[in-house]
């Protein structure tokens, strides 16, 4: 299972599906991905191989400068296009790699507030709560910071909000991230290898840390949400 997020200034579709490949060695059961089109947040899912969401975009192209991708291995519910990533609830668009341990709990109290769900994951209540956030006013990164608050368990993430076409979200706990730093362009992903072929330049998120990028920076963010520098590396290069 891996993640990758790219805030570009062409066609992100293919470079999606590269990094999604180069992610395969951790393991996988569905594909998806994302993107901002003409302002609008659309994805494209698919059960099994990452040559099925191929297939998918060959019929149906995403044509997004901005996006993320996903490859599942299903904890929480079985391993459908329905309970592929990314998921989706309101303005929000996000992947997620690992574990919720609270879900249950806080995907009642979010039903309770009449929120209806549309997969059996985890990760569906971090979008949904997100929304939640966002609902009450917040400004984007304070909804975030809010909804992390909640979260307890392991999370990789990225995350798109619908209307903030210049803005990226991530965030690390128990699973890694990195954030890589291209020309104009910018990067999350689970490992260098994800975004090796974009850039060589990473920086590593600490435990807890989350991110907000576009495509000239980044911002990152520790678990009290103070502003705080992480090293730029330049790693080898990967063709
Ligand atoms: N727990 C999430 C799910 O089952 C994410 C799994 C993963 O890390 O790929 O969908």
């Amino acid at each position: 299972c891996g993640i990758i997020g790219i805030v570009g200034t062409q066609s992100v579709q293919e470079r999606l599906i590269d990094s999604l490949k180069r992610l395969e060695y951790r393991g996988y059961d569905s594909a998806g991905i994302a993107g901002v089109v003409g302002g609008q947040l659309e994805r494209r899912r698919a059960q099994g191989k990452i040559r099925n969401l191929e297939e998918v975009l060959s019929e149906h192209p995403l044509q997004a400068t901005v996006g993320i991708g996903h490859t599942r291995w299903a904890t929480h519910g079985a391993p459908s296009e329905r309970n592929a990533h990314p998921h989706k609830a309101g303005r929000v668009t996000l992947v997620h790699n690992g574990i919720i341990e609270n879900y249950a709990e806080l995907r009642e109290a979010l039903r309770a507030h009449g929120r209806s769900f549309e997969s059996d994951t985890d990760t569906e209540v971090i979008a949904q709560l997100l929304d939640s956030e966002l609902d009450t006013g917040k400004a984007p990164l304070e909804a975030f910071k809010a909804t992390l608050d909640k979260l307890t368990g392991a999370y990789a993430l990225a995350v798109l909000v619908q209307g903030e076409d210049e803005l990226m979200m991530g965030a690390r706990r128990g699973s890694p991230l990195v954030v890589g730093y291209g020309q104009g362009e910018m990067f999350i992903g689970s490992d260098a290898l994800a975004v090796g072929p974009f850039t060589n330049r990473i920086s590593y998120l600490d435990e807890g840390d989350y991110v907000a990028i576009n495509h000239g920076s980044a911002r990152i963010f520790d678990e009290a949400g103070q502003p705080v520098e992480r090293k730029i590396q330049t790693v080898a290069a990967s063709a």
